[in-house]
């Protein structure tokens, strides 16, 4: 279990410390509501601010010393980095976000997209776990141009890798009760990078019988998606699909605001919101939905074993969207990035907290 292998976050006399990398747009402003969130429910959590913009920032050793940081904690809070895409002939500009993941080596990017009453969507009952390899693929910034005007983009598949995500799939399909992976590849065009891919699904397939496997090309799994997405249950796939596929689990479910996400590999957990916006237009301007970094919050509490706390963080913010339908204007409400905070603490206040 790869939970198992992490070595122990960091804890001092009963407090945890985690890595806050607030990111650019709205990271900022949701990080102090989450932090604001955490104070009125006592959470024995401290924060090491690390501060990371990709509009000024251009400095490798930055990037280095929030990995550092991460190490060290073991685990990492964080918004989006901006990436730039004016430049685009700059081929050492990495982003920053792919530079953390790849350098912590969190292969497993894991977001449930599960519909939440009280969220008006076209379609109910849908919860759907995606599994993306988070590390290779089409992420590998391996792009180079040889001859003006032909550009070759490498797109790194490795049997390794492949094996590891899809075995990281099949455990979580016990782990949490699940019936049924489905491998996402375009195998039968990108034959032997997709082909792999698909392989290993398979290979790793056969040792669990007990869970049902199946395989879709991508592009028909995307109109499985928005016509019948309640037959799916885990999915598994190489970076790129897990990008696109995601936000398409979002936005059946309630769009970018709502659903958060986890990064885990061997050592180290990096929680985010799922779809990793940076929502630089709505910065600044208490319009932006808290919901997806609160539950990022409670999933990182889950991790580190604060069961009561992660508990009463996400049955506010639930209660807030599905009883009292405080919802942003993403949700087609009228609410702040405030009032629903505020309602968010309000109910936590009420909560009574068993000690840990
Ligand atoms: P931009 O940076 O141009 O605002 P993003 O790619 O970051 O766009 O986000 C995509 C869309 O999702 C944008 O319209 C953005 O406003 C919206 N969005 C992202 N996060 C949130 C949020 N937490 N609440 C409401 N809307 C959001
Ligand atoms: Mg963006």
């Amino acid at each position: 279990d790869i939970v198992q292998h992490m070595p122990p976050p960091a804890c001092y006399g009963g407090r945890h410390t985690v890595t806050l990398i607030p990111g650019d747009g709205i990271g900022p402003e949701l990080m102090l509501h989450l932090r604001e969130v955490f104070r009125h429910a006592h959470v024995p959590v401290d924060f090491e601010e690390h501060s990371l913009c990709g509009e000024t920032n251009k400095d490798s050793e930055e990037v280095e010393g929030a990995i550092m940081a991460v190490k060290r904690n073991g685990v990492a809070l964080k918004g989006n980095i901006h990436t730039d895409l004016e430049n685009l002939k700059h081929v050492a500009a990495k982003s920053m976000n792919v530079q953390l993941r790849v350098g912590l080596d969190v292969f497993a990017n894991v977001i449930r997209c599960k519909s939440i009453p009280g969220v008006k969507t076209r379609h109910e009952d849908i919860d759907i776990a995606i599994i993306r390899e988070n590390t290779e693929g089409e992420y590998s910034s391996l792009e180079h141009e040889n001859v003006d005007g032909v550009v070759e983009s490498l797109k790194i598949i490795t049997e390794k890798r492949s094996m590891r995500i899809a075995e990281y799939a099949f455990n979580y399909a016990i782990k949490h009760g699940r019936k049924k992976v489905t491998a996402i590849h375009k195998a039968n065009i990108m034959k032997l990078g997709d082909g792999l891919f698909l392989n290993s699904c398979r290979a790793v397939a056969a040792r669990y019988p007990e869970i049902e496997f199946n395989d879709l090309i991508v592009d028909n799994c995307c109109m499985q998606l928005v016509s019948k997405p309640q037959q799916f249950d885990v999915m598994v796939m190489p970076n790129l699909y897990g990008n696109i596929i995601g936000n398409i689990g979002c936005g059946l479910v309630g769009g970018p605001g709502i659903v958060p996400g986890q990064n885990v590999g061997e050592d180290y957990a990096i929680f985010e919101t799922a779809t990793r916006n940076t929502g630089k237009t709505i910065a600044g301007r208490n319009l932006a939905n808290p919901t997806a970094t609160l539950l990022a919050g409670a999933l990182l509490l889950d991790h580190l074993g604060l069961d009561s706390y992660a508990k009463a963080i996400r049955r506010a913010t639930i209660r807030t969207l599905t009883e009292e339908r405080i919802h942003t204007p993403d949700l087609g409400g009228q609410a702040s990035t405030s009032d629903v905070v505020q309602h968010v603490i309000s109910l936590v206040d009420k909560t009574q907290l068993t000690s840990q």
